[in-house]
């Protein structure tokens, strides 16, 4: 076992807590990364004693000597070694009352500190003294849960997520982010204690979601969560995709499992948190824009444009960042549909110019939220569809390199048509301007300055404005 608590730190927080005849372990997320070869860059060390105390000490037998933080209210306190964060905390016993999810604490054992924690992996701890280094000590048989893939809470499963049900959400994102199944009474606790989510800030709520989201496999966190019904109140727009509906002997496709496939489909091709949520959201409007058209079938019209619009109220309510993150989400529901409704037309140069236009920088984003959008069963309408991408992605580079229209800057400027013609701001100046990149767009005129402001030229004269001299 001392090969796993192979950094020089242990070494040093061991010859201090036999100084200082204090009992100290390792415990929590790094040793249970540690038996499953997980790198871990927190480290949380529990001493029967003062933790800050402890904290302090180890610092001064570091060189250079790191500086300590001090967190006098919660009795912790930190310090940094190498690119390791390192937390220093008494052991304590912790109970709830019902309202909140922070507990009154008290100093406590070990035992009672293995107690309070929420799943039988995360309660493990490595002894650090002299007389036990590295020696495991597991009350709930965590070692085994490790081995059978099994989350589990160490004590009564409903009781732990009452207390804290925040849990309920950190049971889902382990079990997504390690593959592990959430064993049956623990998973029935999590169904039986929804209601209590709404004691837990929406900020909490979305860290775990985030990285669920982050997951190799993200559906498997989302079905979970609306097996368990915690998906209906945190997230009742998702939920709601559930669900078929026949008329006629139609029917239309379930599109949250569609939203999932299609989160898992996109999952190993990007890392970017936001654009994962756009797979997410891409569908969010379909149920509010469901309609059977006689001689159609299911439609959802505008659906792209009515979930454009429901995101800033998701996003608010979820304590999401309004900003241009939430800007980018929009724009990749908007457009979603653009290069599908592309591939299967005749790829033109304008429309494709028209996509570079809209999409701008975001535009490999947008053609990679795309690709993971086409799920169908057919196999051969998959390949179909991703042959005809692959032909939009190959002209989209050829117009980008001959009419650099992804960063588009209007080549004659709205001052530049104003102090040729000595007009004031006006309509005829915002025409002029739209005419030269409409005539670009289309391919009329080449994007440059000479095609534009003989363009310019042309439509003033149109407009019967007369050029000053
Ligand atoms: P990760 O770093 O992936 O979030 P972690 O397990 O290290 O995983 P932390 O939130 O840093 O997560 O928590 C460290 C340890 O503290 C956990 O392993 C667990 O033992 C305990 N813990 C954290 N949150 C809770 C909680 N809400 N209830 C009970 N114990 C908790």
């Amino acid at each position: 076992m001392h090969k796993k608590l192979n950094l020089k730190i242990f070494d040093i927080i061991s010859k201090v807590s036999d100084e200082m005849q204090q009992e100290s372990f390792v415990i929590g997320g790094y040793v249970r990364d540690i038996f499953l070869n997980r790198p871990s860059k927190d480290i949380d060390v529990v001493t029967l004693g003062s933790g800050i105390e402890l904290a302090k000490a180890v610092a001064k037998n570091l060189n250079p000597e790191p500086r300590v933080n001090v967190f006098k209210n919660f009795g912790t306190a930190m310090l940094k070694y190498k690119t390791f964060e390192i937390e220093f905390v008494g052991a304590r016993k912790e109970s709830y009352q019902i309202n909140s999810r922070k507990p009154s604490v008290e100093n406590g054992t070990l035992e009672d500190d293995q107690n309070r924690r929420d799943f039988t992996i995360n309660a493990m701890a490595l002894g650090l003294n002299a007389a036990n280094f590295g020696q495991l000590v597991d009350p709930f048989n965590g070692i085994e849960d490790i081995s059978k893939k099994i989350i589990r809470t160490p004590l009564n499963p409903s009781l732990t997520f009452s207390d804290d049900p925040l849990r309920m959400m950190r049971a889902i994102r382990f079990s997504t982010q390690l593959g592990f199944e959430i064993e049956l009474k623990t998973l029935q606790a999590i169904a039986a204690n929804k209601n209590r989510i709404k004691i837990v800030s929406e900020e909490r709520i979305i860290d775990e979601l985030n990285k669920i989201i982050m997951a190799p496999k993200p559906s498997s966190g989302f079905h979970i969560l609306e097996e368990t019904g915690l998906l209906e109140i945190i997230f009742p727009e998702l939920s709601h995709l559930k669900g078929i509906e026949t008329v006629n002997g139609i029917t239309h496709k379930d599109n949250f499992r569609h939203t999932l496939e299609v989160i898992d489909r996109i999952a190993p091709n990007t890392d970017n948190l936001w654009l994962r949520w756009s797979a997410l959201l891409h569908d969010i409007a379909k149920p509010s824009t469901k309609k059977f058209i006689e001689g159609q079938g299911w439609t959802f019209h505008s659906h792209n444009f009515a979930g454009m619009k429901m995101i800033p109220k998701i996003f608010g309510r979820m304590k999401m960042p309004m900003n241009e993150k939430m800007k980018f989400v929009q724009k990749m529901v908007l457009l979603h549909m653009r290069p599908i409704v592309l591939s299967e037309e005749e790829i033109t140069d304008s429309a494709i110019r028209r996509l570079l236009f809209d999409a701008g920088n975001d535009i490999d984003d947008l053609m990679i939220l795309c690709e993971a959008d086409i799920t169908s069963k057919n196999q051969s309408k998959v390949n179909s569809y991703l042959g005809n991408f692959k032909i939009v992605r190959q002209k989209l580079k050829e117009i980008e390199t001959k009419d650099a229209i992804r960063n588009f800057q209007p080549p004659v400027s709205g001052g530049l048509i104003m102090e040729t013609f000595n007009l004031p701001p006006c309509r005829e100046v915002g025409l002029i301007k739209d005419a030269i990149k409409e005539a670009i767009l289309e391919g009329e005129i080449h994007n440059n300055f000479e095609d534009a402001y003989s363009l310019m030229l042309k439509k003033a004269k149109e407009f019967g404005i007369e050029k000053k001299n």
